[in-house]
């Protein structure tokens, strides 16, 4: 049995004022949530007055990003076992974002992800084809050599509690959602290849869809056998709009 999880990346929004009067005005809406779990991820200078805020309850604290080795003269980096120091149980790993724009690749990702699981964290490294790879009908070609780089060589019990984002990069931040359909045939699809690498851990590896998910669709999305959650950015920045995903069985 998956637990679905309500992942919002909050991307580079909200000071430490801003973040913490937002935890304040979601942790009573999703108070009596048991069967999902809930996960915000603000950026780097917010997680420790954030992780203060969430204290006794159930919402847990992701960062954004991280920098492989443990310490030293590597300026502007924070290192995994920072993060976690700082409150966090989950880091987002290789979002297109970042590949676009700070050069990440899957060998980077790689190193990243094996260095959070070495501090305890658990990763969601993120996978997706961009609109110009859909339409030359390469998405699975794409996704085949994200997954087989980026999650190389992990353990058994690393790659069962690893959680993977599907984020047709087209989908994010634009309005436009993957169908229901299109996003289960990917979604699928990355189990039985995961299944081809890392047998069982398939049953247990999450896979979040992301891109464009809001209060409108989301429950159409998760009733998808292979959707497993969601990272959600736009939507998940407001209370309000946040607490109605997480509650989209209601
Ligand atoms: C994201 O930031 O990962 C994302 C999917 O953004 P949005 O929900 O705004 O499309």
């Amino acid at each position: 049995m998956r637990t679905p999880l309500m992942a919002g990346n909050w991307k580079m929004n909200k000071t430490v004022g801003e973040a913490v009067a937002a935890l304040k005005a979601l942790k009573p809406l999703v108070a009596d949530v048991k069967d999902v779990e809930v996960l915000i991820c603000p950026v780097f200078t917010s997680l420790y007055a954030v992780s203060r805020e969430i204290e006794n309850s159930e919402i847990k604290l992701g960062a954004q990003n991280l920098f492989w080795e443990a310490k030293g003269a590597f300026t502007g980096e924070v290192s995994p076992s920072m993060v976690k120091d700082a409150g966090c149980s989950y880091v987002i790993i290789g979002h297109s974002e970042r590949r676009q724009y700070f050069g990440e690749t899957d060998e980077t990702v790689n190193k990243k992800t094996k260095a959070a699981f070495g501090a305890g964290l658990i990763p969601i490294v993120c996978v997706g084809e961009t609109l110009k790879e859909r339409e030359e009908n390469i998405t699975f070609k794409v996704i085949e050599k994200q997954i087989r780089d980026g999650l190389s060589g992990l353990s058994g019990e690393q790659a069962s509690s690893l959680v993977i984002a599907y984020e047709p990069v087209w989908a994010i931040g634009t309005g436009k959602t993957a169908t229901p359909d299109q996003a289960q045939e990917v979604h699928a699809f990355i189990r039985k290849l995961y299944a081809e690498i890392y047998k069982e851990a398939a049953e247990s590896v999450r896979i979040l869809y992301g891109g464009s998910v809001n209060p409108k669709n989301v429950s159409d999305l998760m009733k998808q056998p292979d959707i497993d959650g969601g990272l959600v950015g736009g939507a998940s920045l407001e209370a309000d709009s946040f607490s109605q995903l997480v509650k989209y069985l209601k």
